[in-house]
């Protein structure tokens, strides 16, 4: 495989940008080797600066759900262009893809949007203590919100009471008000609430995990975490910038059946463009300026043009149930062709799936929270990964990310993968 011209792009682009990269998981620095550039993505595919197509299981870390460059995103995109790009004013969109929202997720009365999945989190937080007139909140070991501040907190040290930042430039002030529990660990909650009673504004979580690699809530874990913010006044947030609108038209909580207070949004929301809002209850949202006293603004929130590429996705979700059964086939199909595998070649590897998220893990384990996943031997990973590049299968390159598949998917696609899965998998 000739990459002369990505690797050509990455030593200049290192010299003006930090890395390389406008986001650190693109620099494969977790896998060995350099980025590639991408040129262009259609359907199920991307090509390099080099000219070299990948079928990939990325789809820009999610929002791509009915493959690249779909028709109907692309000529809404279009001609909404044709009337301008911005106008810091309301517009009708706003108010159709504000409806068209409500109408899809159980739990959302009222939303806003922002530009990217990191303000919603940041957003919901700051409303959720504004309703409470708390400070703290609790979130899971292994679950990404975003790069706010108050999220960039690690495990660490097994602190019952008290986060330690996870990056340089968070402060101690900022990790104390955040509290941290194991994924699908109901009994550390409940000891944290009961450590912090009457300070807890919110638990936030994944309601299923992508960040740490696909970790599924035991059955349980949601509706223990429902009764528990009932009975202690907390607001439950359910972060589905990953899995809104994939999981379901309404996400994983209208495919779980838990209804969170607010819900964070992204990715998929703005079909490819800088999309992410939050919504939730009225008598929450109703905090929100300028109807109520928690501020929040952006000056290209509801921007036309990403709305019209978000509307475009949207409308086809929900008009389309029929692509919610497909992508379950697809992942069935695929997920099951690995499993077979694995067993056929005697590796005791572990695959966690849903619909189309999925994670082949290399570890012996179960993997249920981050502890798990860390046992995974990330060294394998990479050999696996960049086996499977060079056969042209693009795959993120993070033992700890979940795979995404789109309808663009066709059998002779899967078939592909699978065998390209079967070679990598045989040499390691
Ligand atoms: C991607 C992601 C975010 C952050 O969204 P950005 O648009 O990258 O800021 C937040 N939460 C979850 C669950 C995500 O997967």
């Amino acid at each position: 495989m000739n990459t002369e011209r990505s690797e050509h792009l990455f030593e200049q682009a290192k010299k003006s940008i930090p890395g390389g990269v406008n986001s650190p998981v693109r620099a494969f620095k977790a896998v060995g080797g350099n980025p590639l550039f991408i040129s262009r993505a259609e359907g199920p595919y991307v090509f390099d600066e080099d000219g070299n197509r990948f079928i990939e299981l990325i789809n820009s870390w999610g929002p791509m759900v009915l493959g690249h460059n779909h028709p109907e995103v692309r000529e809404a995109v279009i001609k909404a262009m044709e009337k301008g790009t911005s106008f810091g004013a309301p517009t009708a969109m706003e108010v159709e893809i504000a409806e068209l929202i409500v109408n899809m997720v159980p739990s959302v009365e009222k939303v806003r949007m922002v530009n990217s999945g990191t303000e919603a989190t940041m957003s919901a937080i700051r409303v959720a203590r504004g309703y409470t007139g708390k400070e703290k909140f609790i979130k899971f070991e292994g679950n990404y919100h975003g790069h706010g501040d108050s999220f960039l907190i690690a495990a660490g040290s097994g602190a019952v009471t008290m986060g330690n930042p996870d990056s340089p430039g968070v402060t101690r002030g900022t990790a104390k008000d955040t509290l941290l529990a194991p994924y699908n660990d109901l009994d550390k909650v409940r000891l944290l609430v009961e450590a912090n009673r009457d300070e807890i504004a919110a638990i936030i979580l994944e309601p299923v995990a992508g960040n740490m690699g696909c970790v599924l809530p035991e059955p349980g874990f949601l509706e223990g975490l429902r009764k528990i913010c009932d009975n202690e006044g907390i607001v439950l947030i359910f972060d589905e910038v990953m899995t809104g609108f994939r999981l379901a038209p309404g996400g994983a909580q209208e495919l779980l059946g838990v209804t969170p207070d607010i819900t964070t949004m992204g990715k998929i929301i703005g079909g490819g463009m800088p999309v992410g809002a939050y919504g939730g209850r009225k008598e929450i949202m109703e905090y929100v300026s300028p109807q109520g006293p928690v501020y929040q603004a952006g000056t290209l929130s509801g921007n036309p043009i990403a709305m019209a590429a978000g509307l475009a996705m949207l409308k086809h979700l929900s008009q389309n149930p029929a692509v919610y059964t497909r992508l379950e086939n697809t992942g069935k199909t695929l997920v099951g062709g690995i499993q077979s595998t694995l067993e056929r070649l005697g590796l005791p590897y572990t695959i966690n799936a849903l619909g189309s998220m999925y994670s082949l893990f290399f570890t012996d384990q179960k993997v249920r929270n981050f502890q798990d996943a860390q046992t995974c031997d990330t060294a394998l990973f990479g050999q696996y990964f960049n086996s499977m590049l060079k056969q042209g299968i693009y795959l993120a390159p993070s033992q700890y990310e979940s795979l995404f598949l789109s309808t663009a998917l066709e059998q002779e696609h899967l078939d592909k993968i699978l065998d390209a899965n079967e070679v990598a998998l045989k040499k390691l």
